[in-house]
């Protein structure tokens, strides 16, 4: 009699912590029972459980009558794969922040991180941090929205960041809003620094993280002028048309998926994603931007690259697994670890 009391308060509490977690977390991990008891809730199977520590789940148990529920202990044995996002920040976080988050990425299912520094004040925090964690790979880069007057010597100062890190980035051209005669000069600014990380990428036999909004055509151009090797360009955030993605990935190129598939206004990546082979693909969050579905409007973080490669693994009709796998590999391939 005591024993079911016990039983009938736990899972009680259980009911209560259980429904509060997302559904689907729990593919890429092992799981074993170790103990179980019974309950009287109703609240079905569930197995949205964390790696690496103990919890629960409930299995409805019809022998003892319809409203009766095993109550699982589970011992999350080891997470067989790990993703990578392939392009994030961390900056807003602060130091402090961003260690906390780095010290629970296992916990998290993630293997690593690419932080992309947008600016001087970015590689000198990504490199601090680095080397405090080995799991969080950064790129350098003159992002093209912020450039400042003294660009010429931002380009000297990152040459002392460039050895410890895996690639120039995020560089590129962002038109939006400014195509027309009013911005030439803007434009005119961007495309001259781009040209010069890129020749600063070959210099150090660097790959490029590429942000690229309304200005494939100008990006592709100055690409092929500078003879720059494709099998050394990831274009972050891929969004582009089916025409952009071949010439990009016939090349050797990357496209980077972010959590633009998961939204209702998907553009063409989905068509994209479908129609590239997994070898040319990685995945991102771009975090804190690009909140994937179902989180939209909040806050993005790194661990929600998981949303991401639950998409691309229904988009391609493959398993979750196997989708985690190539684009992991695909990531440390490109960024040389
Ligand atoms: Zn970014």
């Amino acid at each position: 009699m005591f024993l079911k009391a016990f039983v009938l308060l736990l899972s009680s509490a259980l009911t209560q912590k259980i429904t509060e977690r997302p559904l689907n977390t729990c593919r890429n991990q092992k799981v074993q029972c170790s103990f179980y008891g019974w309950s009287t809730s109703r609240c079905g199977l569930r197995t949205d459980i964390r790696p690496l520590r103990r919890d629960f789940m409930l299995v409805p148990c019809a022998p003892f009558g319809h409203d009766k529920y095993v109550a699982f202990f589970i011992n999350i044995q080891r997470a067989i794969f790990m993703l990578i996002d392939a392009h994030c920040h961390l900056d807003h976080l602060g130091i402090a922040g961003a260690g906390e988050f780095l010290s629970h990425l296992s916990e998290n299912n993630l293997e690593g991180v690419i932080v992309c520094g947008l600016n001087a004040h970015d590689w000198a925090f990504y490199a601090d941090l680095a080397k405090q964690f080995p799991t969080l790979k950064f790129c350098c880069g003159l992002y093209p929205l912020e450039l400042s007057e003294h660009w010429v010597q931002d380009l000297e100062r990152m040459r002392a960041f460039l050895p410890q890190a895996v690639g120039i980035g995020e560089i590129g051209l962002d038109f939006h809003g400014i195509f027309d005669n009013a911005h030439i000069a803007q434009m005119k600014l961007q495309m001259k620094v781009f040209e010069r990380q890129l020749r600063l990428a070959q210099l150090y036999d660097l790959p490029v993280v590429i942000h690229c909004r309304d200005a494939f055509f100008a990006i592709k151009e100055i690409l092929q002028y500078t003879h720059f090797d494709l099998r050394k360009v990831m274009f972050h955030c891929f969004v582009e048309n089916l025409e952009a993605a071949r010439w990009v990935t016939d090349n050797g190129g990357l496209l980077s998926y972010s959590g633009v598939t998961t939204f209702k206004r998907f553009g063409h990546t989905h068509e994209t994603a479908m129609a590239t082979d997994l070898s040319h693909i990685v995945i991102e969050t771009d975090s804190p931007y690009l909140t994937p579905a179902p989180f939209r409007g909040q806050q993005n973080f790194p661990t929600y690259v998981h949303y991401v490669a639950e998409k691309l693994a229904e988009l391609k009709g493959i398993p979750f697994d196997e989708c985690v796998r190539a684009t992991t590999e695909n990531t440390k391939r490109f960024f040389g670890f």
